[in-house]
């Protein structure tokens, strides 16, 4: 059954991913992060809906929605419950050698966030789940209750980037288990922060904690470099591949990947940032930077 849930999640950076992304309007094009089908739904309008679009994800929820919001539009969309790391087999599946562009929009949807049960957000109280793949073995709630105390230290600082007070959320988490729902983490991380860090942080105190745990359930860092890997064979010379991030770790790996590899002209050497404008109006859109490298073959 699927939810109703009328706010679809606001698109990043429309405008930058068209004019970076689409280079035929007849083109293919491969959306690795299809979530509610916000961007597939602007590609299809900016190319007069000749494009035909592989729209990809790992949660089969959004990709209803998806489905329901994209299906009045056009018939050249194809949308396929899998992970990206198997882009490869996914477009062999399709039998497409060839694409005109990739585009990944790394992060959480707002349906994930809002949606119910889901476990993502510190504003509910529900099971500590946070898998955007409901048939993956690790949630939230298995990490919390069984990894180590160092294990989530590091999760915490690396992920989380909670610089200062990894260490004593940690051992709260260890203090508190079991810990079975978001407001029994809620609590447990309140318990690990000094007072004035509850009050007087400008985001939830929550918020840090619960980014690592989703980055770690979800291993968004561990598959990024593969599936970026795998595009080079299937991209046209001239095609290219554009990557929204919002995490520094995130944006690292893209950047290294297309600074360092010779088949790929790296367009944005310095990454192209929404305006003040989208950050006004989508405040989720801040910390979002666009990362575009162009095929140029061997
Ligand atoms: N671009 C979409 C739009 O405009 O509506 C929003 C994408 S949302 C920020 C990110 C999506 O990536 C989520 O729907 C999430 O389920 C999906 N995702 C996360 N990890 C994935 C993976 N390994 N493979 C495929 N999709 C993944």
């Amino acid at each position: 059954m699927v939810r109703k849930y009328d706010d679809f999640h606001k698109s990043v950076m429309i405008e930058e991913v068209l004019a970076y992304l689409i280079t035929e309007k007849n083109g293919i094009y491969v959306d690795c992060t299809a979530g509610e089908g916000g961007h597939i739904k602007a590609i299809l309008e900016f190319t007069d809906k000749m494009a035909r679009i592989i729209g990809v994800d790992v949660d089969y929820e959004v990709l209803e929605i998806a489905e329901q919001r994209l299906k009045d539009l056009s018939d050249n969309v194809v949308l396929i419950k899998s992970s990206y790391k198997d882009i490869d087999m996914v477009l062999r599946g399709l039998g497409i050698d060839k694409v005109d562009g990739f585009l990944m929009d790394l992060g959480v949807s707002t349906f994930q966030l809002k949606g119910e049960n889901r476990g993502f957000s510190f504003t509910k109280d529900e099971p500590l789940d946070m898998r955007m793949d409901n048939q993956a073995k690790k949630d939230a709630a298995y990490i919390v209750n069984n990894y180590s105390q160092e294990d989530l230290r590091r999760i915490i600082f690396e992920y989380g980037e909670e610089k200062r007070f990894a260490y004593s959320i940690s051992k709260s988490i260890i203090k508190n288990r079991p810990i079975n729902t978001t407001q029994e983490l809620v609590n447990a991380i309140r318990k690990g922060l000094p007072i004035s860090q509850v009050h007087e942080r400008r985001r939830h105190f929550a918020t840090k904690t619960f980014q690592a745990l989703r980055i770690e359930v979800n291993e968004e860092l561990k598959n990024i470099e593969e599936t970026l890997a795998k595009f080079e064979s299937f991209l046209k010379v001239g095609a290219r591949a554009a990557v929204i991030t919002f995490h520094s770790l995130e944006d690292r790996i893209v950047k290294n990947f297309f600074k360092n590899n010779e088949k790929y002209d790296f367009l944005t050497p310095k990454p192209i940032l929404p305006s003040q404008e989208e950050i006004k109006r989508n405040p989720r859109s801040r910390s979002a930077k666009l990362r575009v490298a162009e095929y140029i073959g061997v």
